[in-house]
């Protein structure tokens, strides 16, 4: 078993009491880790304001040369990352597991360093020079969810350390362990202080909610459930922090009439099933166009019925566990509520464990709990419509809106559809597919703020005009 430390001010700095953390796959315990404390906390983020004014007025170059150095620590330790990711999280080595989860942080990480924000010239005339420059904030709290803990934690790290700032990163409870080794190698090429780590239970002590009241915090980045999110906002609001919350979706997925069912069954599988179906953006309802509905329902049910489920360390599964009992409790009780009206055509029954097979359920609509509610797990809610505008209404009646989708073969049609849809990214014959060089965030209660591109960067400093 690992026994797992904090990084904090560039020190392995272990606490009093450790909690520990579980494989879904098995059960059994990995790591302890520590349960730091509110003086803990203080500890970390004291250490990232005294690195801040030093880290702030590193030259743009030299911090850049830093930061592209992220992706090749990341390259250099990807079989221990993704073995660490695995055992904490379940999703399986392979697939889009945690060997391609840590190619995606390392990708992010190298296109994240290259780029820049640099000043822009308001006005340069007889009457004066005037510039807009971006500053960067000061010490950045980042909270990070248990389903991609590494991409995400890179997601929020090395953009707030390209533009200047200083760190202290709280991973989930459920999935702290590829997080504290990151963070432990990324000290080695960045300053003490710059990057530091605090772990705990959200027990006895909530360290989310003590960085989102912080007074010496300037900004949390958050990604997590929307009740969370909430509750970030309001303790944020007496310190005037920045925020950046990438909150949960409900992603729907439309399918047209003149769409082909065998060409976009493996599309439509991935875009809802990838991860075990815990990804914010991934399709969580889909609705298909009655004349296809049936052709739609037997190719998706053919393709997801070859995919192997199994324990995450076994070479052979694409896909794992669900990563946690409060989410499989979560899970089991929206699938069960969905045999009531609902068709199972795939799954449908708990399997040993954690283990969920993948699920597919016809004949629900708007108002199911299934199709309202963020399931996070393998299943996918079918609903049969007649009229595409009824269809569109349906996708656009929830709350959240972070992702949809549109399957056609009429490009043009797809895309003028989607760009009625209510979210913050929409795919064409896809779902989920996302790139560092694109702005990804919520529209309505997913969220507020997007990651990723120069619009992501931003959000990472102040704007200071400088007037001669
Ligand atoms: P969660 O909201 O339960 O936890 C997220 C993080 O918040 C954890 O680190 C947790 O310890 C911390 N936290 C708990 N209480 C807190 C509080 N009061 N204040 C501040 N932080 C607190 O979410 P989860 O279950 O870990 O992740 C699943 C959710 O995340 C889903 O809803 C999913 O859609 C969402 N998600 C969104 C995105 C996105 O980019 N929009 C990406 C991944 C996951």
């Amino acid at each position: 078993m690992l026994d797992k430390t904090l990084t904090i001010g560039g020190e392995q700095t272990a606490t009093a009491g450790t909690f520990a953390v579980h494989n879904p796959s098995t059960g059994a315990v990995v790591a302890q880790v520590p349960n730091a404390t509110e003086d803990t906390l203080n500890a970390a983020v004291a250490a990232a304001k005294a690195a801040f004014p030093a880290w702030a007025a590193t030259p743009d170059g030299e911090r850049q040369e830093i930061c592209r150095k992220i992706a090749g620590v990341i390259g250099a330790h990807a079989e221990e990352l993704a073995t660490l990711l695995t055992q904490e999280q379940g999703k399986p080595l392979n697939g889009l597991g945690s060997r391609w989860e840590v190619g995606g942080a390392q990708g992010w990480a190298g296109y994240t360093a290259e780029l820049s924000l640099p000043v822009k010239v308001l006005q340069d005339d007889d009457n004066g020079l005037v510039t807009l420059e971006r500053r960067p904030l000061g010490v950045v709290g980042s909270i990070t969810p248990w389903n991609f803990p590494l991409m995400i934690a890179i997601w929020h790290v090395v953009p707030a350390l390209r533009t200047g700032n200083t760190v202290v990163i709280k991973p989930s409870p459920n999935t702290p362990l590829a997080t504290l080794k990151l963070v432990e190698l990324l000290n080695e090429i960045l300053p003490a202080g710059v990057l530091n780590i605090v772990t705990g239970d959200d027990k006895a002590v909530n360290l989310g909610a003590l960085m989102s009241a912080h007074p010496d915090i300037r900004k949390i980045i958050f990604t997590g459930s929307c009740a969370t999110g909430q509750k970030v906002m309001q303790s944020a609001a007496p310190t005037m922090k920045r925020l950046t919350l990438e909150m949960g979706g409900n992603d729907a997925g439309i399918v047209l009439p003149d769409a082909d069912p065998q060409a976009i069954a493996e599309g439509l599988f991935w875009g809802a099933f990838i991860n075990n179906g815990q990804t914010c953006a991934a399709m969580k309802r889909l609705y298909v166009h009655d004349s296809i509905h049936d052709a739609v329902c037997d190719a998706l049910v053919a393709y997801a019925r070859n995919i192997p489920v199994g324990d995450g360390m076994d070479e052979g599964s694409i896909l794992g566990p669900v990563q946690n009992q409060m989410q499989f409790d979560k899970f089991k009780r929206l699938v069960d509520s969905a045999k009531v009206n609902g068709q199972v055509l795939l799954g449908g029954e708990a399997g040993e464990g954690l283990f969920f097979p993948p699920t597919i359920i016809a004949g629900l609509k708007n108002g199911d709990p299934l199709v309202d509610e963020e399931q996070f797990g393998p299943a996918l809610p079918i609903i049969r419509y007649t009229d595409v505008e009824q269809a569109l209404a349906d996708a656009n009646a929830l709350e959240t809106g972070l992702g949809g989708s549109i399957w056609s073969r009429d490009i043009a049609a797809a895309r003028a559809l989607a760009a009625r849809m209510e979210c913050g990214s929409v795919w064409i014959n896809k779902h989920g597919a996302i790139q560092p060089n694109a702005p990804f965030g919520g529209r309505k209660q997913s969220g507020m703020g997007v990651e990723f591109g120069e619009e992501g960067l931003l959000e990472y400093t102040d704007i200071q005009v400088v007037f001669s």
